[in-house]
Parts: C-alpha cells; sequence; structure tokens
C-alpha cells in the first residue's frame, strides 16, 4: 500500500521540529492527526500553541495527560526551582527519564485505535542535546518492542533524526512552511513565541540554524 492511502499520528508539541514533522507527514500521508502530551510543562502557553497549530492545519488533536511523568521525574522543563543547565558529562536537567518512551509508546496506542500504522516523531541525533531517547538505536528499538507489544506493523518515522538545524529549516523551506514555522511556533524554553528570548539553549540553536540556512540560501541564490 502506498503511504498516500495510510494515516499517520505525529507527536507534536508545537515547537519547530514537531510542526516541521507535521507539514512533511501532510505531503507524505493521506491522513494525519497530532497527539500533544501535557506533562505539567512551566509553560502552558506549549499546549495552546500546538492546539492553534492543529486546527489551523485542519489536523485532528489530541491532547494527552502524561502529569504523572512530571512528578516521578523532576526536571527544568516542569519545575521553576531547577535551572536549565548542563553540566560537565552529565545530561541536561531538560532531559525527562523515560519522555520518549512514554510518549511513542502511548502515541502508538492511539495510532493502534484510528487504524493508523505510521508514527512521526522529531527526534533528532545531531543536535547534540545527547539526549539517549533521541538516537536512532533508541528508535529503532522501541520500533520492534512496539509490533511484538501489540502485534502490529507500526513504522516509526524521523524525518529529522540526520538534520543539522539548518537543514531542518531548509525541510521547512521545501514544504513550504518556512514563515509559518518561523512565526507560529513555540521552541523556547521561557514560553516566548516565534523568534523566543533569544537567550536560552533552544533559542540560540534555533536561530543559529535559521542564520546559518538563510545565509546559505541567499548565497545559492545569488548569480
Ligand atoms: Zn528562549
Amino acid at each position: 500500500m502506498k503511504m498516500k492511502e495510510e494515516k499517520a499520528v505525529v507527536v507534536f508539541s508545537g515547537g519547530q521540529d514537531s510542526t516541521t514533522c507535521l507539514f512533511w507527514a501532510k505531503q507524505q500521508f493521506g491522513a494525519v492527526e497530532a497527539v500533544t502530551f501535557d506533562y505539567g510543562q512551566r509553560h502552558r502557553r506549549e499546549i495552546e500553541v500546538a492546539q492553534a497549530i492543529a486546527a489551523e492545519l485542519g489536523v485532528r488533536h489530541t491532547v494527552l495527560d502524561m502529569s504523572l511523568l512530571g512528578q516521578l521525574a523532576p526536571n527544568a522543563l516542569t519545575r521553576d526551582d531547577i535551572a536549565i543547565e548542563q553540566k560537565e558529562g552529565e545530561l541536561p536537567t531538560t532531559f525527562v527519564d523515560g519522555r520518549n518512551l512514554l510518549f511513542l509508546s502511548f502515541a502508538a496506542v492511539l495510532a493502534k485505535q484510528r487504524g493508523a500504522r505510521h508514527i512521526v516523531t522529531g527526534v533528532c541525533e545531531t543536535d547534540f542535546s545527547g539526549y539517549p531517547d533521541c538516537r536512532d538505536v533508541f528508535i529503532k528499538s522501541l520500533n520492534v518492542t512496539l509490533n511484538l507489544a501489540m502485534d502490529y506493523e507500526f513504522v516509526i518515522h524521523t524525518p529529522l533524526m540526520w538534520l543539522t538545524k539548518a537543514e531542518t529549516w531548509q525541510l521547512a523551506d521545501e514544504l513550504g512552511a518556512l514563515e509559518f514555522i518561523r512565526t507560529k511556533t513555540l521552541t523556547c524554553y521561557n514560553g516566548i513565541i516565534a523568534d523566543g528570548c533569544g537567550e536560552c539553549p533552544a533559542c540560540v540553536l534555533r536561530k543559529r540554524g535559521l542564520d546559518d540556512y538563510l545565509r546559505e540560501k541567499a548565497g545559492v541564490e545569488r548569480p
């Protein structure tokens, strides 16, 4: 069966990466829906941004309560009293144990209910965050586990896995979504939409990637 005739569920946070994945999935699959996890993010705005984007793109959207995760694994994304930092040889305080394992497992349960075997996630190994559950080997391992667990042929797609941030912006541009993603998504750890606060690690990474891509594009287009 061609992908165009199949359904996909996109793990969607309303940020740059997962919104790029949502546009990518809409191009690849006949039917697409999005699932967002509420795990007690400090910035409630994330959920509202995700809802607004899904509505604008006409995508069915489910928000699942995963607040238990924030309680079990205190982290800088859910707690005001934990600073965003990375000590030498340690994972950043923005890492949440088990997050992608749980999110993708719940996304798979939802996908099977909807008759969708494709799951799309914006995880990426090249952005140097060092999150173990963003690695390709983890995704492949989980794909096998989910198929065995539910006796179903899931395919987990990771269109951003090997892309730099500049290349993710390029993909957004190729999908005709550069301005949309630039102005309507929320990546900033301080909860500010679009270009964000400009200072947190997420904003710095996003801006550097955009600047690199736009510089490259201008160079290519110059006669
Ligand atoms: Zn920021």
